[in-house]
């Protein structure tokens, strides 16, 4: 078993043990579920609006290339530096290479997995630059040294006294457990930073091809903040946050509210077309704009997996994976957590190292079912588990391929089928002491689970019974 699987393994059990953390979990997804379907009552159409946003990003994912050159060309025409990142630890020295000529040395940040993804705050600490998250959740697990919990809620797991703590702990500064006094000491604390920033580092949303713009949303106007008061900002994106069209965003904004929080419309959205023009009164006086691949382009030559880029990471697959919600966000031991998580760290990180991700799922579809975008999870779950046990030839192993001559060879004999179902039902009479145990044959699947009981009697069984003939 790869290191990142026995981890999970371990991690998985403590958490699903943990009654405390499930109860502040189903709570919480409780109160997102009511008012994320009553937002989604707003729209007319509901299943229009999901096929027309799976539409459009097919169009941006399978134009990237083309998207992504327009893109630039506009940014670049207004005095954007784009800078293309094939790997994390490029993008790193990228954003390393920007800050020394800046002499920096404090950094705020807003809004951005994906330097989450690439460990840039590492990067930067080890060369010397304090870096401070100014959204409020990723402040809170930044001061407990933790990554974010999930991809919209980052502390989604901490209790108002926990983060209590954390602040007495940390800032010395914690009047009550009160989430608005917890608030206006986190601001305190954010508003010193934000004079003192030399750079500014936000991620993006979307990113518009037609007008070379970058879309954020947010609901604290620290992005913004970020953007605004460092004299150089930088926006670190994945190339897959393309948008066609700026009229796409009157879809994709009031979607990704509604599915990543259950609100009609994030209370700040906003358009960074790049650095302070001439005729402008503010605005960073220097724009650098990221543009990460880290194996996103081999996500893009898999056809048949290609549409999970489509991922506006809204987290709503998180939110009613039944397996995400007994283990938690930190389990899964990558930025990308949850169902959508599962489907592509197996691509940007190893697919034999990370492939024990797919089998974290109950296939339930529930994942398919809300994704706004139709990303159809559940399948490129199956998908990712069939590479992965056929690694070079695309064909099931030596082992698999004989397990099912077998399970053939039985189900085409009824005679056959049926002893076997007999000795089946025997076997499991006896299967009871030893269930789950170290004699138990069946133990890896026992362990946690029940075994189903085989139908005490067949079909032909109840079928003869009652007078029908063969
Ligand atoms: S896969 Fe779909 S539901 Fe999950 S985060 Fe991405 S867009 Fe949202």
């Amino acid at each position: 078993m790869s290191a990142p699987a026995t981890q999970f393994k371990a991690d998985a059990q403590r958490m699903a043990a943990d009654l405390r953390h499930r109860a502040t979990i189903q709570t919480a997804m409780g109160k997102y579920e009511v008012v994320r379907d009553q937002r989604k009552r707003w729209f007319q159409d509901w299943e229009g609006a999901r096929t027309l946003a799976a539409r459009t990003k097919y169009e941006a994912v399978n134009g990237l290339d083309k998207h992504l050159t327009r893109f630039t060309q506009q940014l670049e025409a207004r005095g954007t530096k784009v800078h293309w990142a094939s790997t994390g630890a490029q993008a790193c020295e990228i954003i390393l290479d920007i800050l020394k000529a800046k002499n920096a040395k404090v950094v705020v940040k807003s809004k951005s997995m994906t330097s989450e993804e690439i460990h840039l705050n590492g990067a930067l600490e080890r060369a010397g630059v304090e870096v401070v998250e100014s959204d409020l959740g990723e402040f809170i697990v930044q001061l407990r040294g933790e990554p974010p919990y999930h991809l919209v809620f980052p502390a989604m797991h901490l209790t108002r006294d926990e983060i209590k703590d954390v602040f007495e702990k940390k800032l010395h500064d914690a009047p009550s457990n009160d989430p608005e006094e917890l608030t206006m000491v986190a601001r305190r604390q954010l508003r010193k930073k934000y004079i003192q920033a030399d750079v500014g580092i936000t991620g993006a949303n979307y990113a518009i091809a037609e007008t070379g713009m970058i879309s954020i949303t947010e609901n604290e106007g620290n992005a913004r903040l970020t953007a605004a008061l460092p004299q150089t900002m930088i926006t670190l994106m994945g190339i897959e946050k393309v948008l066609p069209r700026y009229e796409d965003l009157a879809l994709f904004l009031p979607m990704l509210a509604v599915m990543g929080t259950g609100q009609a419309l994030t209370c700040y959205n906003t358009m960074y077309g790049g650095p302070r023009q001439t005729d402008e009164a503010d605005g960073p006086e220097e724009f650098h704009v990221v543009l990460l691949d880290n194996r996103r382009t081999l996500v893009l030559a898999d056809v048949e997996q290609r549409d999970a880029l489509g991922c506006i990471r809204c987290g709503a697959c998180l939110n009613v994976c039944p397996v995400y919600r007994n283990v938690g966000g930190h389990t899964y031991g990558t930025v990308y957590g949850g169902p959508i998580g599962s489907v592509i760290t197996p691509h940007l990180r190893d697919l034999q190292d990370w492939k024990h991700l797919s089998y974290a799922s109950s296939l339930c579809g529930a994942c398919t079912e809300t994704c706004p975008v139709g990303i159809d999870i559940h399948h490129h779950l199956l998908r990712n588990r069939r590479n992965a046990s056929a690694p070079k030839t695309g064909k099931p192993s030596w082992t698999q391929r004989q397990l099912f001559k077998i399970y053939g060879a039985i189900a085409a004999r009824p005679r056959l089928w049926k002893l076997t179902t007999k000795l089946g039902r025997f076997a499991q009479v006896f299967h009871g002491p030893v269930k789950g145990g170290v004699l138990d044959p069946m133990r890896a699947w026992t362990k946690t689970r029940d075994l189903p009981p085989i139908a005490r009697q067949s079909f032909r069984e109840w079928w003869k019974e009652r007078g029908g003939h063969e």
